[in-house]
């Protein structure tokens, strides 16, 4: 077999979409497990969709992915010479012919084929020009696009890595446009130009341009290159089955980032989508992706999209990492909540802090809500459980209670917190749970915080009193109505 060369050649209009992460993923996978070469390519010929934002978010995304390639990024744009030279040779073979039609004439032709009831495309109108009229045109200046003549007769077999043999009629094929009337080459025609110039072997890429696969196989032909083979992996679907689309939930790889998912179990998860090694093991480090990756078991059917199952992987890969990683990893989520300059007392208070969350969150972008109470002067309280706990009428002498045995508790320490629990337990006649979560809602604001004695503790002695007396107050000024 001939050293792999595979690429990832994605079109700058819009950042990295899970769809293109997922391609370029197993376009790495499958160039180390080969020893392969990975080439980045941008596909920027679309002038009017390109934009250099969304050039800068496909870089961010697969550098935050580890995705690292190791020829490129070639620039389409930057290539336009070499287009126009194999554009002379299709010229010259016969195979291409500009064409004068304008969007207008166009138009008109696939409303009447519409009207005839016959299938759209184009009718070959400019193919019939004779030489005269042809050169007239061109000395007249008209604008025009070149068309690539196709072969009409026969069928165009793909030899699918995955999808085994896939039959074209090449009667349905019409013939398409290479070069547009702006001098840009089109997709078809650039990355059949780009991938036999730079050697790909292996074309790995999304099910949707499987269609595409016949009138490039006819380029290749026409140019005479060896045409690569094929692989296309299935569609992601969302949860029920349509088209993964942002009415989902996250598309783009930066949202997942922002969203707190880690990049090796988003990197394990995708990996998943439409692969798999067997038919149990999920959780995959990147060496054992590396080494595992074969085409052969990437599977034809789409993959669905399970945001449930990312966020569980992701908390999997959360509670492996080292108190002192999940610390550094949670910084960048809580700027603004936890000061930049930590002494290494604070820097400690906070490892505690996050020790007590580390196996109750599934996304880094759950700290901030659950952090903040610990460092914020007043807490807010949630309006539910506002009515649900503050409400109940032992909940004031409750309080009382409480602060009367904090003032003068040292060390305030969760080994001295729990007896005193236990004893209001038993003083009120309740249920430990009846008596923890009004206290939660307190200092936490919230009905969902960690255990109540580290709780208590972390926050220390005079930011607990504070806010059970706060609480307190609130409580004596609330609407009688809210008592209902
Ligand atoms: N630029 C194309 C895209 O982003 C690449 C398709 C291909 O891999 O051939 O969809």
């Amino acid at each position: 077999m001939k050293p792999v060369r595979v690429r990832f050649a994605p079109s700058p209009t819009g950042h990295l979409h899970v769809g293109g992460a997922r391609t370029a993923l197993f376009n790495y996978l499958f160039a180390r497990h080969h020893d392969g070469t990975f080439v980045l390519r941008i596909e920027d010929t679309d002038t009017e969709r390109n934009t250099e934002e969304s050039l800068q978010g496909i870089l961010e995304g697969l550098a935050w992915l580890g995705l690292t390639w190791d020829e490129g990024p070639y620039h389409q744009s930057q290539r336009l010479d070499v287009y126009r030279e194999h554009l002379q040779r299709l010229l010259e073979a016969g195979r291409a012919y500009p064409c004068f039609c304008t969007p207008e004439e166009l138009d008109a032709m696939r409303a009447e084929q519409r009207a005839r009831g016959e299938a759209t495309g184009y009718n070959g109108r400019c193919f019939h020009l004779s030489e005269e009229e042809r050169q007239a045109k061109l000395d007249a200046g008209i604008p025009r696009a070149y068309r690539f003549r196709v072969e009409r007769e026969g069928e165009t077999v793909i030899d699918d890595l995955i999808r085994g043999k896939v039959v074209f009629h090449n009667s349905v094929l019409d013939d398409f446009v290479i070069v547009k009337s702006d001098g840009m080459p089109t997709y078809q025609f650039a990355v059949v130009v780009d991938d036999a110039l730079m050697g790909i072997t292996h074309v790995i890429r999304g099910e949707e341009h499987l269609s595409n696969t016949p009138k490039q196989m006819q380029l290749y032909d026409a140019l005479g290159y060896e045409p690569p083979q094929f692989a296309h992996i299935p569609l992601i679907l969302a949860p029920d089955r349509s088209k993964l689309s942002k009415r989902h939930g996250a598309v783009w790889v930066g949202q997942f980032r922002d969203q707190g998912y880690l990049p090796e179990a988003f990197i394990n998860y995708l990996a998943l989508l439409g692969w798999a090694y067997d038919d149990k093991t999920e959780i995959f480090s990147r060496d054992e992706l590396i080494r595992y990756f074969e085409l052969e078991k990437v599977s034809r059917n789409g993959a669905v999209f399970d945001y449930k199952k990312l966020q569980w992987m992701n908390g999997v890969y959360l509670r492996e990492l080292s108190l002192e990683e999940f610390v550094e990893r949670s910084l960048p989520y809580l700027r603004g909540i936890v000061p930049d300059e930590m002494s290494e007392q604070e820097r400690e208070r906070l490892a505690r802090i996050l020790s007590l969350l580390q196996t109750r969150v599934s996304t880094l972008g759950e700290l901030p809500a659950q952090v903040e109470y610990f460092y914020s002067d007043e807490v807010t309280f949630d309006p539910k459980a506002v009515r649900k706990f503050f409400t109940r009428d032992y909940v004031p002498a409750l309080f009382d209670k409480l602060l009367a045995e904090f003032v003068s508790l040292a060390p305030f320490t969760e080994e001295r917190i729990e007896p005193i629990f236990h004893r209001l337990r038993d003083e009120f006649e309740l249920k430990l749970g009846d008596v923890i979560q009004p206290v939660r809602v307190a200092v936490t604001g919230s009905t969902v915080s960690p255990p109540m004695y580290e709780t208590l503790a972390l926050l220390g002695r005079a930011k607990t009193c504070e806010r059970l007396r706060r609480a307190a107050a609130y409580i004596k000024q609330m609407p009688a109505e809210s008592a209902q």
